[in-house]
Formats: structure tokens, sequence, C-alpha cells
């Protein structure tokens, strides 16, 4: 038998008294762990969290809770090299992929760190001046931001067991927020092993961090009026969060980042072979294949002229051709595995269902996997689909529709920059779109366009090709998350992270009274 990960909760770990679920390594089919939560106590844990973890945080100020994420922060990088190795097995991505999930999980952390340092020594933050309420100046309004007593409960994806945690946890403890988080099953091990790291280390305060791991049942129903959920994963499980009576009848705050149909536009004018042409190919192609296309920001639908199809499908297929796939243990290998059998049958469903409207331009089944049994390992390569004419964009209401969550994305061209627009916006809402280009003025016009349906808009001219932080990448300066369909949700954007955890009120009084807000060492 395999170990059984235990939970924290209560302040201490505890075993879950069922058999437990298996975790397994993606390309070898070898079980790794079990976890399970079967008999917790959930609502004495939610207290304790509450009572415990809240108070004890919220006594601290902003820079006094920065220095305890600097600390956490100093205990997994002590770890690194252990979570690639569990990365590698119970993810199946290749090195630079584990990156993608462990240290951009570490360098969330840090910027939160240092952001709450630079809000010193104070426990609330003010929102805005003083207004007038009449004529006579003594009697104003003064909007504060106080943390929430509640906790936070996190309900996570399978694709970040790491950057999903941290870049959550920060902004919440930050605020003086204690966290219950939930990992998605088949990859927990990663999160449980650096909540374990980081509780052993005794730097936070009882109650602050928890982690259950296995079945998310009964956690919704602890949820009071001042606690907050923010859940990631497919638009289906966010469906059942927000009916949840805890959202729909306790008014518990909610943030959903849902399934996203992103895109990549190349504007008008770029001929093949110009440097926005040669940005938008290696970008698409990076997207495709970082993490297998396991990816919520990745690129699944690219629009390009009409006359430069055939020159972006060959570029780009012969990109992909390149892409070596298989064992992550192998050096040779870029491209690893899909997280699970039931991920692998997922996105041979989702081709099947594309493919009735797209033709394959690279066939990712074609691809020989490097060190690893086809039978076994969860492995396949990245395929670009496309529709010739622009017309036949317009008619793929599937490609517009459906996330393949793989190495999967789909070509499509465009008659004008109206049809271009009006076909990126047919995402109904996305995380992210990049724009490549070299005329500034068209750029940020059509920036402004897609603003408003997108969390974030990337625009890539050659002047900044090579500093670009990347279209997937998740800065923690910029928001994440998007409108409708993307789940409405917004994370990270520096300090706007805040907002979630903390509650806005007006405080009505007298100007004397209102000074003793301004000078915080007074209250
Ligand atoms: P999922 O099946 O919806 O699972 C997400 C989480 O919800 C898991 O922790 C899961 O636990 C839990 N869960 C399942 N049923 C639940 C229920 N009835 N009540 C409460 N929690 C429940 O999604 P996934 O397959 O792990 O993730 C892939 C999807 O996430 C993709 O569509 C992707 O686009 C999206 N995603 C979005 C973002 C973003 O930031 N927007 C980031 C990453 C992924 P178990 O694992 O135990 O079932």
């Amino acid at each position: 038998m395999t170990e059984l990960l235990s939970n924290y909760l209560v302040g201490r770990w505890q075993a879950g008294t069922g058999a437990g679920t298996a975790l397994f390594d993606p390309v070898l089919g070898t079980e790794l762990v079990r976890v399970d939560a079967t008999g917790l106590d959930l609502a004495a844990g939610f207290d304790f969290a509450r009572e415990q973890g809240g108070t004890a945080l919220r006594a601290l100020t902003y820079r006094e809770r920065a220095a305890l994420l600097s600390a956490a922060l100093k205990v997994l990088q002590a770890n690194r090299d252990a979570y690639y190795e569990i990365a590698t097995a119970n993810s199946g991505t290749v090195k630079n992929d584990s990156a993608v999930d462990i240290d951009g999980g570490l360098f969330t952390l840090g910027t939160y760190a240092r952001m709450g340092d630079a809000l010193g020594e104070r426990r609330f933050m003010l929102d805005g001046d003083m207004a007038r309420l009449g004529k006579d100046p003594l009697f104003q309004s003064q909007h504060v931001l106080t943390s929430t007593h509640g906790v936070a409960l996190f309900i996570n994806a399978f694709n970040f067991p790491a950057w999903g945690l941290w870049e959550k946890a920060a902004p919440a403890l930050l605020s003086g927020v204690p966290v219950i988080i939930k990992p998605a099953t088949a990859t927990a091990w990663l999160t449980q092993r650096m909540v374990r790291d980081v509780v052993e280390a005794g730097i936070f305060p009882p109650g602050a961090l928890s982690v259950v791991c296995g079945s998310s049942a009964g956690l919704m129903d602890q949820l009071q009026p001042f606690d907050v959920v923010s859940f990631t994963g497919s638009a289906e499980t966010a469906a059942v969060i927000r009916s949840h009576p805890a959202v729909v009848q306790r008014s518990v705050r909610v943030n959903i980042e849902a399934d996203s149909l992103n895109s990549a536009l190349l504007l008008p004018g770029e001929a093949a072979g110009s440097p926005a042409f040669e940005l938008l190919v290696k970008e698409v192609a990076r997207e495709m294949t970082v993490k297998s296309g396991q990816k919520c920001t990745a690129i699944r639908r690219v629009f390009v002229p009409e006359a430069l199809y055939t020159s972006v499908a060959e570029a780009l297929s012969a990109r992909l051709a390149k892409t070596t796939v298989g064992n992550p243990r192998n050096d040779t290998v870029r491209m690893g595995a899909l997280v699970s059998r039931s991920q692998l049958a997922a996105v041979r469903d989702g081709l099947a269902h594309l493919t009735a409207q797209a033709e394959i331009l690279h066939d990712g089944s074609r691809h020989a996997l490097v060190d690893a049994d086809a039978a076994l390992a969860c492995c396949v390569g990245p395929t670009l689909l496309g529709t010739r004419d622009a017309s036949g964009s317009d008619g793929a209401d599937r490609i517009h529709d459906t996330e393949v969550f793989g190495p999967v994305a789909t070509l499509l061209p465009y008659r004008d920059t109206a049809h271009a627009l009006a076909l990126v916006r047919r995402g109904q809402g996305s995380l992210v779109t990049s724009l490549y280009g070299s005329d500034a003025a068209a750029l940020a016009s059509a920036a402004l366009e897609l603003a408003d349906s997108h969390g974030r808009v990337h625009v890539i001219s050659p002047d900044v090709g090579a500093l670009q932080t990347g279209h997937g990448n998740v800065m923690p300066q910029s928001l994440h998350g998007g409108p409708g369909r993307a789940g409405g949700g917004e994370e990270l954007g520096g300090l706007r992270a805040l907002n979630f955890y903390h509650r806005r009120s007006a405080v009505q009084a007298s100007t004397d009274v209102l000074a003793h807000l301004r000078t915080p060492s007074a209250v």
C-alpha cells in the first residue's frame, strides 16, 4: 500500500478514515500516494481557523504578515528539489514546465511579501479620501478596508498544485485571513507537501494554514457569511459552487476562475516572415506545448489575415514537428504527459468534436513517444487544427465554444480588423488575448476594443519581443481572471488582490474621529 497523505486541520495532522484515492504517475502508470478526507471534523476545522488563525493573523500588521510570507518562501526554496521530484512523478511535467508551477508560485509569494512590507505597520487600509456629506465640513465620510473575520476556502484545479496554492494564499494571509486549501485530487501531493513543510517550520500561527486532501464533500457547507471561497476549475463545478446555499443564502463572497477560449491575433499589415509574424508563431507553439497545453491561459484560437493562413499553418507546423514528447525524465523530451488517463480521454474526445468543423494541420497523434509506453503513458503530441476560409471561421461554433484542455489550438482566418475582433469576442469572455503587430496605434485601439471581454490583453510589438513576459505567464502585478465564460473572477493585479479578503465600509464621523483613521498608530 502506498502512503496515505495526512490532512492538516484544527492545528494537527489527521489521516482520513477511508481507504483513500490513489494518485498516479501519468507516464509510468504507477501508484504514488493516496489521499483521503473521510471522517474529518470539518466544522471544528473551520471554527479553529476562523477563531485561532484569524485572530492571530489580524493582530499582526501588514509588514509583520509580509515577514511571515518571506519566511515561508525561504522554507519552500530550501525544499525546491523535492517539489520538482513530485511534479515529475505526479504531473508528468518536464523541468521547464514544473518551473512554471513551482517557481511561479514562489515568485508570486515573494512579490506579495515585498508589496506587504511596503504597506507598513498598519492593520487596515483607507479607500480614497474623506468626502463631505453636507455643507458643514465637520461631518464627513471615509471608506476603510478591514480584514474579513472569516476563513478563505480555496478549491483548486489539478494543473497548478504549487502556483494555485500560493497565488491565492499569499494575498489572503497578507490580508490577515486564514486559509483552508482543498487541492484537486489528481495532483494534491505537491500542495500537501508544501503546506507540510511550511507548517512544520512553525511560521504561521496555528489555524492560519490548513489543507484537506481528497473529497470536497461538506466543505462548502461550512462557510459562514464572513468567509470567502475561491474556486479554480471547470465551468460545470463552478456552477455547483455558485448555486450552493452558502453563496446564494449566506452571501459568502465567491471568486471563480473557470475555463477560457484564449486567443492570439496577428493584426493586418504584417508580411509572412515579418518580426510580428514570427513572434506570433513562436508564442503559439510555446503556448500549445508548455505543460502539454494544460494551462487555463493557453492560446486555443489563433486569428490571422486570410492571405497568411497557409504561411502561418506551415510555420507553426514546422515548429510543432520539432516537439519531442514522452517521459519527462529523458533530457531530450520537451513535452511530458497530460495529468491522467481521464484527461487524455477528454483531449481525444475534444479533438474528435472539433475536427467535425476543422481540418488537421499538424497531427499530434503522429509524434512517436520518447521513453514512454503509448499503452500506459498519458502523452499526446501537439495538434494544430484550422478552417481554411474566413467564412468558415464564422460557422465554426465549436472552435469558439469548446476548450480542449491539452496541446491543441485552431487557426482561423479573418477578412479585416472588425471581423477579427468580432471573432475574438466569440470566446464569450476570456482570461487573456494577445495581439501581434508593429503599428502602435492599431495595437492600442484593438487592445481597448478587447479589454472589456478579457482580464488581460497582452500586446506584442517587435520592440518588446525579447522583453515580454509571455502570453500565458500570469504575473502577480497584472490581473488574472476574465469576464463571462472565464468565470467573472479577479485575482492578483498587485494589491488589488487584497480587496477580496477585505470588507469596505464607510465610516461617517467628525473630522476629528476620522483623523485618527488617517494616523493608524492612533487606533
Ligand atoms: P474540476 O473538475 O472542476 O475540479 C476543480 C476542483 O473542484 C477540484 O479540486 C475538484 O476536486 C473540486 N470539485 C469537484 N467537484 C466538486 C463539487 N461538487 N464541489 C466542490 N468542489 C468540487 O476542474 P479540473 O478538471 O481540476 O480543472 C480543469 C479546468 O480548470 C479547466 O477547464 C481549466 O480551464 C480550468 N482552470 C482554470 C484556471 C483559471 O485560473 N481560470 C486555472 C486552472 C484551470 P477533485 O479533484 O477531488 O474532484
